[in-house]
């Protein structure tokens, strides 16, 4: 039990998941990545302006909410209901900045099904690179294993056209960024964001918050809350609440846990866009203040 509740995560090295992916299938994301890193630095030789900086500013938000509360609060868990127009916005907008909802939810719910176990997509355990990167590359499922995950969402062909051309809505964002601001626009305004926020956003959850001993309650895997994380990506930082109730629109659960993206979907629900928010129930939150005790 001491093991578990003082950070496991230095303890046990855990193979990876058996590579799925070969050729272009990993040479393209990789190259995608690199190419995303190295581009802002010819900023520095072409210079910027004020309105580029602007754009870069009006980004973190909606990419925050994208991933966030879209792909991982709405499309994994479900923890909000809406109507069909509105979830295939919401699914565009994922796809605008970081992938489609069907892919993301099958890899994610396989996140949650072994988390720090051998199967996991991605745990601080199998090692920094794979976790940061390498399960970004190649995260061992197969397409049949994603789409039996995310099955609930395979039966709207919209959402299936989105994962077999989740490309066009970032293309297409591109192509309009770039025509309105020129290169320094595209580039400060949404390939440097992209690399600081829905790159590196999830991969910091996916690292940090498997590690450490910060936690509510005892989960039986190694996810842990970060007061930081959730300041760089408005509550998604509550991870050790979440991986306790998953299905909760809310990831703070209690006094003092920030969570900007529950404030967001809030007000959404105010206008009659989304419904019934899953909020955790009072037993959870019970027991999250007594396994504080335990955890601390
Ligand atoms: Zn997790
Ligand atoms: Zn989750």
């Amino acid at each position: 039990m001491a093991d578990i509740l003082e950070g496991n995560a230095a303890t046990a090295r855990l193979p990876r998941r058996a590579r799925t992916k070969t050729g272009f299938g990993i040479a393209l994301p990789a190259a995608g990545i690199a190419v995303a890193h190295l581009l802002p630095l010819t900023l520095f030789y072409t210079g910027t302006k004020w309105r580029d900086w602007m754009v870069f500013a009006g980004m973190y938000v909606p990419m925050v909410f994208a991933v966030g509360a879209g792909l991982h609060r709405y499309f994994s868990h479900r923890a909000f209901r809406t109507s069909r127009t509105f979830q295939f916005m919401l699914g565009l907008l994922s796809c605008c900045f970081f992938g489609d909802p069907i892919g993301f939810t099958g890899k994610h719910r396989l996140h949650h099904r072994h988390s720090d176990t051998a199967g996991d997509v991605h745990s601080p355990r199998q090692g920094f690179w794979h976790c940061w990167f390498g399960s970004l590359v190649d995260d061992g499922l197969t397409e049949e294993e994603i789409l039996a995950a995310a099955s609930d969402l395979t039966k709207y062909p919209e959402l299936m056209w989105l994962h077999r051309y989740f490309w066009v809505p970032a293309v297409a964002l591109m192509a309009v960024i770039l025509a309105v601001g020129g290169y320094t626009m595209l580039v400060t305004g949404y390939i440097l964001s992209w690399v600081l926020i829905t790159l590196h956003g999830p991969c910091t959850v996916n690292y940090f918050c498997h590690r450490g001993t910060s936690r509510n309650y005892e989960t039986g895997d190694d996810s842990t809350n970060k007061l930081w994380v959730s300041i760089y990506l408005l509550g998604e930082g509550w991870h050790n609440n979440h991986h306790h109730y998953p299905g909760s629109a809310r990831a703070g659960f209690f006094s003092g846990e920030i969570d900007p993206l529950f404030s967001i979907l809030r007000l959404l629900e105010r206008f009659g866009l989304i419904w019934d928010l899953r909020v955790p129930p009072e037993h959870v939150l019970e027991s999250g203040r007594r396994d504080e005790k335990i955890c601390a």
